[in-house]
């Protein structure tokens, strides 16, 4: 009775004096999120953050690109994944490089040459382009570079909440200075005399000269030989939906089409205006959400009653813990498009829908007061995508 006394007095509020605002207000921002600042009366409670921009983070800009990062110091309640969004301009290098974490990444713009190497010295090598995704992981080296004509831009996600981009990554250039130069020496067969060549300090982005073409450089490595066999890249964007529906399509990629991902599972969603993600949750892990187009909005229902809704704008982050229920619609007059991501092998969802129709009916009927002729119009399976 307490909840429903809540809600009535929260639905009042909202009509009368009690949700006036005499006090200064940022506009731009109150217009972004208006399900923040007058909340539906169904919201109750706390439940701690669900929203970041990428475009509140720090932008460290060097010659040939900038980072942003939106991990645990920013969005504490993500301990599963974090993000990174990096932009390299045609020739520049993301320095070689390696973590302790899987790096999972979707090219957002433009395109880039990318290599990983193998423990067992197999090499991969290949370009991607808008829509295309790569599986880094841990612990193998590994580099990126823009094309032409204007480079690219990527968001990366991490299979660690606390990932840095600045903190979490071993270069190349701090392992050759950071090595007594008698060592080094010895270890490349090189004279000591030219180790002065050698950088001092991380290069992390840095201009370069343009590489050649893909199969110049296979050619140029060893060829057929070295090639590795595993295959780190995919091409999520033009891979056919895994379901369609009138309100727009889902693509989910995971270690069941996708083998050389292991732990991080994604599906790219598209909603057409109005249409609804439907009502669901993840029984294996929290969700990571990147927002690439249109605006939207989330409720995220907690336990003991808690519920927040927000709004969303591309270059957003959402979150939701693991197994809360939630569902997304867009609320713009252009298509949603955004990633669910989690930090497991397999994209798995609970429909509530579907729960609700493989229920017997009067289980269903003594729970929501609905009658079973009622009960057959809810869909009865998972549709993933319901049309607006
Ligand atoms: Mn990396
Ligand atoms: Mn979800």
């Amino acid at each position: 009775m307490a909840d429903a006394q809540q809600t009535q007095q929260t639905r009042q509020a909202e009509r009368d004096v009690s949700i006036s605002d005499p006090g200064p207000e940022n506009q731009a921002l109150r217009k972004l999120n208006p399900n923040s600042n007058v909340p539906p009366p169904t919201d109750r409670g706390d439940i701690g953050p669900i929203w970041y921009s990428f475009d509140l983070a720090h932008k460290r800009v060097q010659e040939g690109g900038w980072v942003r990062e939106v991990n645990s110091t920013v969005l504490p309640t993500s301990k599963d994944l974090a993000g990174v969004n990096l932009r390299l301009t045609a020739g520049s290098f993301r320095e070689l490089h390696w973590h302790p974490a899987d790096e999972w990444a979707l090219m957002l713009s433009g395109n880039a040459r990318v290599t990983v190497m193998n423990p067992d010295g197999t090499m991969f090598i290949d370009d991607v382009n808008k829509g295309d995704v790569w599986l880094f992981p841990a612990g193998l080296p590994h580099s990126i570079q823009g094309l032409q004509p204007d480079g690219c831009e990527f968001i990366a996600v991490f299979n660690d909440g606390d990932f840095s981009e600045i903190r979490s990554t071993f270069l190349l250039s701090e392992f050759v200075a950071r090595t007594p130069r008698d060592v080094l020496a010895k270890n490349f067969r090189l004279g000591k005399d030219l180790l002065g060549r050698l950088p001092k300090k991380g290069l992390d982005i840095f201009p370069a000269t343009l590489p050649g073409s893909l199969a110049q450089d296979k050619a140029a490595i060893g060829g057929r030989s070295v090639e590795s066999p595993v295959q780190y890249t995919f091409k999520m964007a033009t891979m056919p939906p895994t379901q369609t529906t009138p309100g727009g399509d889902v693509r989910i990629l995971d270690s069941r089409n996708f083998p050389a991902t292991k732990s991080i599972a994604a599906a790219l969603v598209t909603l057409k205006p109005g249409a609804l993600r439907e009502l669901h949750w993840h029984s294996n892990a929290s969700e990571w959400q990147y927002w690439i187009a249109g605006k939207g909005r989330m409720t995220v229902v907690m336990n003991e009653g808690k519920a927040r809704t927000m709004d969303f704008n591309a270059n957003d982050v959402g979150f939701v813990p693991r197994v809360a229920g939630h569902y997304i619609e867009n609320t713009g007059d252009t298509d949603v498009i955004f990633l669910e991501m989690l930090k497991a092998p397999q994209f798995i969802d609970v429909s509530l829908n579907n729960w609700l129709r493989r229920l017997p009916a009067e289980a269903v009927t003594a729970h929501l007061n609905l009658g079973p002729d009622l009960i057959a119009k809810i869909p009865a399976v998972k549709e993933l995508v319901i049309q607006g």
